[in-house]
């Protein structure tokens, strides 16, 4: 398989550890890593994978994973097509493009519609696969169209409606498909206000969010209102937000539950922000797997109700 793979797909490594490719730096080694460098790059690996029956995983910014401590068996594809184009206020970006350069650029344009993405990691494909979302602002918001590959490989274009976007969901996260490119449509605005909102943003997370350790995010979903008893509900009122509809921050069920700093090996609860699980310095999946059961017991017996992981795990 090595060497059939290799020459079908020159550039492929063998053995590749993946924690240096994710925000956590956690996970073991992928047995085929190759760097898909265009759209055409991404097809032809997918057809290979395919035609070898290969497994296969699309890795893009790496901030929303967390990749088993016995890595991955097939092979990963690491997306770094990252063309991006502004016309009038349509933006087009390939799936590698950055978020960070996508609010950048369209900033300077004067074109509103990314504001809530100022300091959003990782890359347009990943986020448009899980609908990102922050500050009341979701890519469903402002997406037109994304061209996919489905999983017979035929490349295709959805419409924003045939994207079937709900909270951090799509038809192509659910389906596994693998997404090229998207395109967009903004709002002219004024350059100055939307540069400043992006940038107020990006002042929020350093302030609020640990940073200063390896993560991967939210670590679970927030919790919609309506699943909490009727009880709860009223104690909880004045804590609810709206995430794009009202939610309880799992972060403050956390902290409610006395899990700020919990830890099992080098995974730890933030103590900065609760629903951020941290990389003290060497923690393993598993430590982080251990964690993660750790907090939703202790959740389901305080509040009755199940937490569901937004990080995706990758075994
Ligand atoms: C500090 C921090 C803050 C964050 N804040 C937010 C936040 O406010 N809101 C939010 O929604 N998320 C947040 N995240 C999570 C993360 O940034 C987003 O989910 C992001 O969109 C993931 O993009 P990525 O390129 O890193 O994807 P990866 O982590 O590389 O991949 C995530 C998933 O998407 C799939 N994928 C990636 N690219 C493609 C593609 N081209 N086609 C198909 N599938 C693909 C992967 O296979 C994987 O299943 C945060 C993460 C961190 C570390």
């Amino acid at each position: 398989m090595s060497s059939g793979i290799v020459k079908l797909l020159p550039g492929t490594r063998r053995n590749v550890s993946l924690a240096p490719y994710t925000t956590f730096k956690i996970g073991g080694e992928a047995t085929y890593f190759y760097i898909a460098k265009s759209s055409e790059d991404i097809i032809y690996a997918l057809t290979v994978a395919r035609s070898l029956e290969l497994p296969f995983f699309i890795l893009a910014g790496g901030s929303n994973l967390l990749v088993s401590d016995k890595g991955f068996y097939g092979l990963v594809i690491k997306t770094e097509n990252c063309k991006l184009k502004i016309e009038n206020s349509f933006v087009y970006a390939e799936a590698g493009a950055l978020m960070e350069t996508l609010v950048k650029e369209t900033g300077k344009k004067g074109l509103a519609g990314f504001e809530w993405a100022g300091g959003l990691p990782g890359s347009v494909g990943g986020a448009v696969r899980g609908n990102a979302g922050a500050f009341g602002g979701e890519i469903k918001d402002t997406i037109v169209s994304a061209t996919v590959v489905d999983e017979k490989g035929k490349k295709k274009i959805l419409t924003q409606k045939q994207c079937k976007f709900s909270y951090r969901n799509s038809q192509m996260k659910q389906k596994n498909w693998t997404i090229l490119s998207s395109t967009f449509h903004l709002k002219k605005g004024n350059k100055k206000n939307i540069q400043a909102e992006a940038q107020e943003h990006i002042q929020y997370r350093k302030e609020r969010h640990p940073l200063e350790y390896p993560n991967a995010g939210s670590m679970f979903k927030n919790c919609d209102v309506q699943k909490f008893s009727k009880k709860l509900q009223k104690e909880l009122q004045d804590v609810v937000k709206q995430d794009p509809f009202p939610v309880v921050p799992t972060a403050y069920l956390l902290a409610e539950a006395k899990l700020k700093g919990c830890s099992v090996g080098k995974a730890e609860v933030s103590t900065k922000h609760p629903n951020y699980i941290v990389n003290k310095g060497g923690a393993t999946a598993k430590d982080v797997a251990r964690l993660v059961e750790k907090i939703k017991k202790v959740i389901k017996k305080k509040f009755s109700i199940d937490l569901e992981q937004e990080v995706q795990s990758v075994v």
